[in-house]
């Protein structure tokens, strides 16, 4: 088993990240990434044993042909690399009700992803279409599916529902779902190894922050709440989308300010979050640089961030009663000590205080506690979603 490997593919609507990894040790043979498909720049950048890589694709290049690239290009040419796999590992964003965990993939789980399509109408044509090619490129391998929705399915419905007539849940599947779930797993899995304790006995509140961003609280090692909704354009402040609104601003933007329905969702999604509330970018480096430059809206935005994140951090003591942990993760929550900071000293009314030397040293892939001994515990993980996939996928080829 120690040889086998995971072709673990992440396919986004307009780029592809990939890696080819032991899902034992979780090391990264390959890992990579296609990006601006459908645009005259579509590219790919890969690393070997950390020899980058990069090229660019035929101009107006999606999902198909980087998948072509990557077999042809980048696996076949190291022989008898491909030899070695037992399983592509697929990540879909939404797997609705039907999916709380891990498949292989036959035409009944494709059609279910399919019908989950409305739910996430970017994301899961791109894992379909991720999935169609690697069937293609490895018609005798097992593919398997691993569903961002999938660890929040534990969420009891006092926490799932919202106060909309029941009728919409039960006839149109309208209820909170969560995203960035294999993340959030895996973190917990690692706040508890560094607690010492059981997964099954660890409380922690999990801060997945990168471009999209969402909270969870994990009881007992499952999730029973999370900040994302039906889609992912709720809860914290992210790069360009809003978060939590008043349902009601989109009707005053659609008959008071001219919007279309089409111009609020793309100002929603794409217009609003850091990017919105700064104006200069979605980044949270370039934010911070512009801040300590003196740059309000910067500055601005990164408290308003730091706020949301707080008293969703905050509003999770009610289901969890005890926090062993907080753990932030994903590029901002592993990189950004500014943000960790601002968000553990508005947490000052649980005790948190910030140990500041281990908050700047814990950076750039580095895990660890971030408090002082007197406080109660925040930790940084870096977060390895690839590796949840490619456990997953060793796992159900084993059985
Ligand atoms: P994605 O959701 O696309 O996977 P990432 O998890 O890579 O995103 O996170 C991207 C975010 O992390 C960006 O806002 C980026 O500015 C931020 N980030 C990365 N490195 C740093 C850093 N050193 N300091 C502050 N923010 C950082």
């Amino acid at each position: 088993m120690s040889n086998k490997l995971v072709l673990v593919l992440n396919c986004g609507s307009s780029s592809l990240k990939f890696a080819v990894i032991n899902p034992i040790t979780g090391h990264k043979m390959i890992n990579g990434l296609a990006e601006c498909f459908n645009l005259p720049d579509a590219r790919i950048k890969w690393s070997v044993s950390e020899k980058k890589q990069a090229m660019p694709l035929p101009a107006n290049s999606a999902h198909c042909a980087a998948i072509l690239y990557i077999v042809q290009e980048i696996i076949n040419t190291k022989q008898g690399l491909s030899d070695q796999f037992i399983a592509v590992g697929h990540r879909v964003v939404h797997g609705g009700e039907k999916f709380t965990q891990s498949v292989i993939i036959d035409e009944t789980v494709i059609e279910s992803i399919e019908n989950c399509t409305s739910l996430a109408p970017l994301h899961n044509p791109a894992a379909l279409l991720g999935i169609k090619a690697a069937q293609t490129a490895f018609p005798t391998l097992s593919q398997i599916a691993v569903f961002d929705t999938a660890f929040h399915q534990t969420i009891p419905a006092e926490a799932f529902m919202y106060a909309l007539p029941q009728s919409l849940y039960k006839e149109h599947a309208v209820r909170r779902y969560g995203m960035h779930g294999t993340s959030h797993l895996f973190v917990t899995r690692e706040a508890a190894k560094l607690l010492n304790k059981p997964i099954e006995e660890t409380n922690v509140i999990t801060a997945h922050l990168g471009n999209g961003g969402s909270v969870t609280a994990v009881k007992n090692g499952k999730s029973v709440d999370t900040s994302m909704g039906m889609t992912p354009l709720a809860g914290i402040v992210m790069g360009t989308r809003c978060g939590d609104i008043d349902a009601g601003i989109i009707e005053y933007l659609i008959s008071r300010c001219g919007y279309s329905l089409e111009g609020v969702m793309d100002l929603l999604q794409k217009q609003s979050g850091l990017l919105g509330l700064s104006g200069i970018s979605s980044d949270c480096r370039e934010i911070e640089e512009a801040s300590d430059a003196g740059h309000e809206g910067a500055t601005l935005a990164l408290r308003i961030f730091s706020y949301r994140l707080a008293k969703y951090i905050a509003g999770y003591s009610v289901p969890l009663g005890r926090i062993d942990a907080i753990v932030f993760t994903g590029g901002i929550g592993e990189n950004s000590d500014h943000i960790r900071r601002c968000t553990l000293e508005m947490l000052s009314i649980f005790g948190y205080k910030v140990d500041k030397e281990k908050n700047c040293a814990t950076r750039f892939g580095k895990s660890g506690v971030i408090t002082a001994q007197d406080s109660p515990i925040a930790m940084v993980i870096a977060t390895n979603e690839e590796w949840v996939i490619a456990q997953d996928c060793a796992e159900l080829v084993v059985k």
